[in-house]
C-alpha cells in the first residue's frame, strides 16, 4: 500500500478529499506503472481538490495532472523499467487516476521521455503550466510575432504560466510587459525578465472595441475582460495566445480587433496536444528556459503540502510554480 490523495463524491454530488493508503489495483487501468518522483500543483489541481469547478469527472479519483518519475513496469515496448518519463495532462487527474500518489498507472501513449537535461524536480517546476507557456510562445512565433514587432503582454504574471512565459519570452529577446495584481512582486518579475509591470486592474474592466495599439502579442492566462482588453490593445496583424481563465471563462469583447486590425486569437490547449508537439515543446524548454530563472520561480514542498497549496493557488496566493518532491 502507498499514500494517495483520494477524492470521492456522495449521493448529493458533494466532493470530499482525504489522504489514504491505496494499492495499485485501486488505480485505473493502464499498461505502465510509474513511480512518481516529483509532481506539482497546477491551477487545475486546485480546482479538482477543492471542487471549485467540475474538473474531476470520475470518482473515486486520485488528482494530479503532472508527474515525472521512473517506469516500474510497462506492458508495451515503448518503455523499459528504469526509464525516466514525464506525463502532462491527457485527462490524468480528471478522468484517470493521477499523480498525487507514490505510483501512477498510466497509458504508455501518454508518456514522453524525460529530457536528459532535466531532473524530475526541474521537469515538474516546468509542469503543465510551464509547458503551456512554451506552447503559447510557439503559437506566437508560428504567427510571425518576432521581438522586432513590439512588446508582448503576459497576464497572470506571478502565476505558473505567467512566470515561465516571462522567462521564456525575455530569453528569446522579447520586450515583456507583465500584468499582475501583485505589483509588490515587481522586482521578482523584473528578475525573470519583465521590462515593464502594469497593474491587472488596467485590463480587468469592460473593454472598448478598440483601444490604443500597445502590444504586438500576448500570452493570456486570465480570459474574460482581461483577454478582451488585450485584444483591443493588440497592434495591427498581432496575435494573442489564450490559455487560461483565472479571471473568467467568458469573453466579453467585440470582433473589432479581428475585422479592423487583423488581430488573431490563438487558442492553446495542453491537455490533448499531440505527442509530436509535446516533444517539440519540451525540447524548446530545454533550449530556451534559463534554469536559474526556473529555480527562482519555483518552490518545493512535500506530499503533505499538496492540499494546502491547492487551496492557496485558487486564492491567487501562489507565486510561480510549486514542485512536490515525493522523496521529502
Ligand atoms: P496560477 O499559478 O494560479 O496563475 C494564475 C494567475 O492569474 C494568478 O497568479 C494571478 O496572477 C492571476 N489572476 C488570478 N485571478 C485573477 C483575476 N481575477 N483576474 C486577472 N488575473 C487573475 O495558475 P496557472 O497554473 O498558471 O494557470 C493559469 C491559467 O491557465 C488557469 O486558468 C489554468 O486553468 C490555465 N491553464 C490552461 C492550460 C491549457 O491547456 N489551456 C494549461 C495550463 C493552465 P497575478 O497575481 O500576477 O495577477
Amino acid at each position: 500500500p502507498f499514500r494517495a490523495i483520494w477524492i470521492t463524491r456522495d449521493e448529493d454530488k458533494k466532493q470530499s478529499v482525504e489522504v489514504r493508503e491505496v494499492a495499485l489495483d485501486d488505480l485505473m487501468e493502464g499498461d505502465t506503472v510509474v513511480e512518481v518522483e516529483a509532481t506539482t500543483v497546477n491551477y487545475k489541481d486546485g480546482l479538482a481538490i477543492t471542487g471549485a469547478s467540475p474538473v474531476v469527472r470520475r470518482f473515486p479519483m486520485v488528482p494530479g495532472i503532472d508527474c515525472a518519475g521512473t517506469v516500474v513496469a510497462c506492458e508495451s515496448d515503448r518503455f523499459q523499467p528504469g526509464d525516466r518519463v514525464i506525463l502532462n495532462g491527457f485527462g490524468v487527474g480528471e478522468t484517470h487516476t493521477g499523480a498525487f500518489a507514490r505510483y501512477a498507472r498510466l497509458k504508455s501513449d501518454w508518456l514522453i521521455a524525460l529530457p536528459e537535461a532535466l531532473s524530475p524536480l526541474q521537469a515538474m517546476a516546468v509542469g503543465t503550466a510551464g509547458y503551456t507557456a512554451m506552447l503559447c510562445v510557439m503559437a506566437l512565433e508560428n504567427h510571425g510575432i518576432t521581438p522586432e514587432r513590439g512588446p508582448v503582454v503576459v497576464t497572470g504574471a506571478n502565476g505558473g504560466v505567467g512566470t515561465v512565459a516571462i522567462a521564456l519570452l525575455a530569453r528569446l529577446g522579447y520586450e515583456v510587459v507583465a500584468s499582475t495584481g501583485r505589483t509588490n512582486e515587481a522586482d521578482f518579475l523584473k528578475g525573470l525578465g519583465a521590462a515593464e509591470i502594469i497593474h491587472r486592474d488596467e485590463l480587468s474592466g469592460p473593454a472598448r472595441p478598440l483601444a490604443k495599439e500597445r502590444f504586438a502579442g500576448g500570452v493570456d492566462a486570465a480570459g474574460s475582460h482581461t483577454l478582451a482588453n488585450i485584444l483591443s490593445m493588440t497592434q495591427y496583424g498581432g496575435a494573442v495566445a489564450a490559455c487560461g481563465l483565472a479571471q473568467g471563462m467568458d469573453l466579453p469583447g467585440s470582433v473589432a480587433p479581428f475585422i479592423l486590425r487583423g488581430v488573431s486569437l490563438l487558442g492553446v490547449d495542453s491537455v490533448n496536444a499531440p505527442l509530436a508537439l509535446r516533444r517539440q515543446a519540451w525540447a524548446r524548454i530545454v533550449r530556451d528556459l534559463d534554469i536559474k530563472k526556473l529555480d527562482a520561480l519555483s518552490t518545493t514542498i512535500g506530499f503533505d503540502g499538496i492540499l494546502d497549496t491547492a487551496r492557496s493557488i485558487l486564492a491567487g496566493e501562489v507565486r510561480g510554480r510549486v514542485v512536490v518532491d515525493m522523496n521529502r
